[in-house]
């Protein structure tokens, strides 16, 4: 395996060779060393401490180098330097290492152990989009014989391209399936049961979902958080049981607003997570989507700003790379919710991290078909 780094700023050009590396796996599972071997530094990469050994890459830089590199040849990549910061304060396992050069040159040695499968930071990953409508306690008959005809049926989207699914309430599920049943739009619970069939009086559980042909769930909506005292845990559970069904889940996390103002949106989010990752395994992942919903956001016409958006988002990227695997933040799609419309979904869903929407009061109206109409014409992927 050969990978070159062209530098800028202060990197100097290295080549770093090793042959015997075993790429089965996206991580450098030995030692690589640089040509010249002057500096060199070491850097623990922690993927799986418990499981993988820890890989090191010997760089040839100096403390506190700002490196920019792209990586070419058979390791070849792109990277974006915008990602690296955001992974610096995903993984302060290996900080200690990390702080004898400064933490960007840390983070590129993350991305440099990145197999060829994986070329590119997980930010610019293909990944389709997913649009999702909660229509949470609305809707009647005659709103369910009517939007998805009217509205549903004639929007117009790759289906290869975007995945749409409207969640109305529980009773509707099966009427608003039958409206949709030509159309690629799908359907999913607003929630789901944490226990399986029994004396559960009130739960619907994930099994019968599926016995309904009902695809998606979504999982701890803050609605269901703050007003009906779901933990963490609750959450968890009810995402793995959904999953082991074989639904696939919108897993809802975001942090209220006084954690927002005092700087501990990553820590919220981390906390939920961390709660799901407990519970999943890596090949679970598969089936769920993040949906960020700063609760400060939803259903009060305060949206996040594009930016926030963006970074909240490359932060849960990283995170994820770091607490389950770099695989898995690449292919999870992770969709902001929070007062999007049909003015502003263009601006956000331009953005890379950004990978869909989950809509609460525009899915209701015709609007939403301009929301989906975005993510179809968007073009960043
Ligand atoms: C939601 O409930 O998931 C949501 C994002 O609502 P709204 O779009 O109305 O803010």
């Amino acid at each position: 395996m050969t990978m070159s780094m062209n530098s800028s700023n202060n990197y100097k050009v290295n080549t770093v060779t090793q042959s015997g590396v075993d790429t089965s796996n996206w991580g450098v599972k030995q030692n690589m060393e640089t040509s010249a071997a002057s500096e060199n530094t070491i850097f623990g990469l922690n993927r799986h401490a418990s499981t993988q050994p820890r890989s090191k890459v010997v760089m040839n830089a100096a403390a506190g180098d700002d490196i920019g590199f792209s990586v070419s040849g058979e390791f070849a990549g792109s990277t974006k330097d915008d990602h690296f910061d955001d992974i610096v304060s995903a993984s302060p396992k290996v900080n200690k290492t990390a702080r004898r050069m400064g933490s960007k040159a840390r983070t590129r040695m993350i991305l440099a152990a990145l197999d060829k499968d994986h070329e590119g930071s997980w930010g610019d990953v293909d990944r389709n989009y997913v649009i999702g409508g909660n229509w949470k306690s609305n809707g009647d008959m005659d709103f369910v014989n009517s939007f998805p005809k009217e509205v549903l049926a004639k929007a117009e989207f790759d289906e290869k391209k975007v995945e749409v699914v409207v969640a109305p309430t529980d009773l509707h599920l099966n009427a608003v399936q039958k409206e949709l049943k030509d159309t690629h739009v799908h359907v999913s619970a607003q929630d789901v049961s944490q226990y399986g069939r029994g004396a559960y009086t009130g739960n619907i559980t994930a099994d019968q979902l599926t016995d309904m042909k009902i695809g998606w769930t979504l999982t701890g909506h803050s609605e269901r958080r703050t007003l009906f005292g779901e933990s963490d845990a609750d959450v968890a559970l009810k995402t793995k049981i959904a999953v082991e069904n074989g639904l696939n889940v919108m897993l809802c996390i975001g942090e209220q607003l006084e954690e927002r103002e005092s700087g501990k949106t990553g820590e919220v989010n981390a906390r939920q997570l961390q709660a799901v990752v407990d519970e999943l395994t890596e090949g679970q992942w598969g089936n769920v989507v993040i949906a960020y919903e700063p609760v400060w956001a939803i259903g009060t016409g305060k949206v996040a700003t594009p930016q926030q958006a963006q970074d909240t988002h490359a932060e849960i990227r990283a995170w994820l790379a770091d607490a389950v695997s770099p695989e898995v933040a690449g292919a999870t799609r992770i969709l902001y919710g929070g007062s999007v419309n049909g003015a502003n979904c263009a601006d956000l869903i331009g953005n890379k991290d950004i990978d869909g929407f989950l809509v609460g009061g525009a899915s209701l109206k015709p609007e939403f078909a301009d929301i989906i109409a975005a993510a179809h014409n968007d073009q960043k992927k």
